[in-house]
């Protein structure tokens, strides 16, 4: 039998970023997924950083971990919960990351003694990478996202990747290019040109995309999709549009009603099954639950990262509101979440009596010193008004030092990460990364990815996960200090989860007769909530919310 070849689309965006390429890229592996077709996705971030790993939340948005330790974009956790996949670090790449290589394959002399040139060069490194990706997963179809807009200076060297695929097989290389329509509100109309002009920023790359995702508030009318036909080359059928909606989950849907799919495979030229129906009457279902108005669960989100001029993002905490929603549409509840800022509590400390009203308080990752102090107040007041708390990484270090301080009396009980100067040092620095610390090696050099860990009998992790043995995603350089472990569990705290050496410690909680939840884990369960497949650890936090709400 013929082999048959890997078909590439590339994902590429218009006039404006942030218009949903990722949500785009995801649903369009969704659909094809969902037509039997084998799918993996790639990302491409045009920065220089080597990964995603070093840059501030609020600049970046959340770093995204990969089993095997890559420090990514948000848009990777995008592909891995919608086309329910498993990605590795060759699944996203980084002009820094492509650059590295290639300077690191000449200093190795793997070129032989040529002049090695940016083109063709890097390019060649960028579409060695995209083609290992699909042989890795056996795809059907790569799908690649190229981060921003056309036009853009960074991007330059992508496209001329793209493009040189295309040449090399015409048959095998498509563009989807999602862009952005925007009706002014002195006009009222929906307007096509700066449409016009990033297709034809396209086209000067050498590039003519197949389809085009037109975003807008509203839909896109027969008229204006005839002007963007005529004027960028496009048969009107492959011009679709993409309105804003109220919830991502029903963007697979909407593509569908466009028939996006049987366009696809139309185009791919590849043999698609029939769409699988009984998996798409549960993603229906599943989507579905986002506008219903069943009974709502208040969770109270305490972070840092919100903060960008006079807007407030949710960008850094991706991951946990997705896997807050998954859990409670699990559940038949509504999510309302709200974002407050830890540093609040430090200022006004009479705020703390406002966490009455939530059902549930979540402390998600963080670095560094802002904002402790106040996530402190805030894990006591869940502690001692037996509010559902769960800790998430840096929230389990505080549930520990809160611990230390007010239970077991340790009033400068701290983490080194904070004040090195402590007595108590109840979470310290790890062993294995004191050297890296010292040397300030700081990039990709975290505890990063997949451990193991072994979960206590008769607690609540053990009841939640019902296994024994567990695999968790991590990033942090901090642990509970062995040498208060005896002391604090004689003092009632119980490390439910540690790892299979028993040194490290992975979960902390109190017994149900203490409080109804209050748990933390040193990983981040986030990173492995699927929509059709909640996290146990959300979904028994969500469980203890609504109980509490009784
Ligand atoms: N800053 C803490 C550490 O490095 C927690 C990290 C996190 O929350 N991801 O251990």
């Amino acid at each position: 039998m013929q082999k048959k070849e890997t078909k590439y689309i590339f994902v590429v965006g218009g006039v404006i970023s942030g218009v949903g390429k990722g949500i785009t890229s995801s649903s369009i592996g969704l659909i094809l997924k969902n037509r039997g077709l084998n799918v993996t996705a790639v990302k491409i971030d045009a920065y220089i950083n080597v990964d995603a790993g070093t840059m501030n939340p609020v600049e970046h948005g959340e770093v995204f971990v990969l089993s095997d330790g890559d420090e990514t974009d948000q848009d990777m956790g995008n592909y891995e919960r919608f086309m329910d996949l498993n990605l590795t670090r060759i699944n996203y790449m980084t002009t820094g990351r492509v650059y590295k290589t290639v300077i690191e394959r000449e200093r190795n002399l793997e070129y032989k003694g040529k002049c090695v040139q940016v083109v063709p060069h890097v390019p060649m490194e960028v579409i060695e990478r995209i083609k290992k990706a699909g042989q890795i997963a056996k795809a059907d179809v790569v799908i690649v996202e190229i981060g921003g807009t056309v036009g853009e200076y960074e991007n330059i060297l992508f496209l001329e990747a793209a493009r040189m695929m295309k040449l090399a097989s015409p048959r095998d290389v498509f563009f989807v290019m999602v862009s952005y329509l925007p009706t002014p509100g002195n006009l009222g109309e929906m307007k096509t040109k700066p449409t016009q002009h990033a297709v034809r920023a396209l086209n000067a790359s050498g590039i003519q995309p197949d389809i085009l995702l037109a975003r807008g508030e509203t839909s896109l009318d027969e008229k204006r999709k005839e002007k963007i036909s005529i004027f960028c080359n496009m048969e009107a059928e492959r011009v679709l549009s993409a309105p804003d909606v109220d919830s991502v989950y029903d963007i697979p849907l909407n593509f569908e009603k466009e028939k996006l799919s049987d366009k696809l495979c139309d185009l791919l030229d590849v043999v698609c099954k029939k769409p699988d129906l009984t998996a798409w009457e549960k993603w229906k279902k599943f989507a579905k639950h986002t506008h219903n108005g069943e009974s709502a669960v208040k969770v109270a989100m305490i972070g840092k990262y919100f903060e960008t001029g006079d807007f407030m993002l949710s960008d850094s905490y991706l991951s946990v509101i997705e896997a807050i929603k998954y859990s409670s549409y699990g559940e038949n509840r509504k999510p309302i979440i709200s974002w407050l800022n830890s540093t609040d509590y430090e200022k006004f400390p009479a705020k703390l009596r406002e966490l009455r009203n939530y059902d549930g308080i979540i402390v998600p990752g963080g670095f560094g010193s802002r904002g402790v102090e106040g996530n402190l107040k805030v894990v006591e007041f869940a502690r001692r008004n037996k509010i559902p708390y769960f800790g998430l990484c840096y929230g389990m270090q505080m549930m520990v030092i809160e611990y230390a301080r007010n239970v077991l009396g340790l009033k400068d009980a701290n983490t080194r990460e904070v004040n090195p100067g402590s007595k108590n040092m109840v979470i310290d620095v790890m062993e294995s990364q004191k050297e890296i610390l010292k040397n300030n090696l700081y990039g990709g050099s975290m505890r990063l990815g997949a451990y193991k860990a072994i979960l206590g009998e008769g607690t609540i992790a053990r009841a939640s996960y019902g296994v024994k043995e567990i695999t968790e995603r991590h990033r942090h350089r901090y642990e509970v200090n062995p040498s208060f472990i005896p002391d604090l569990e004689k003092a009632g705290l119980v490390f439910s989860g540690r790892s299979p050496d028993g040194n490290l410690m992975e979960i902390a909680e109190l017994p149900k007769s203490q409080h109804p939840f209050f748990l933390g884990t040193q990983f981040h369960p986030e990173f492995l909530s699927r929509p059709l497949n909640p996290h146990p650890l959300f979904t028994a936090f969500i469980r203890a919310c609504i109980k509490k709400k009784k």
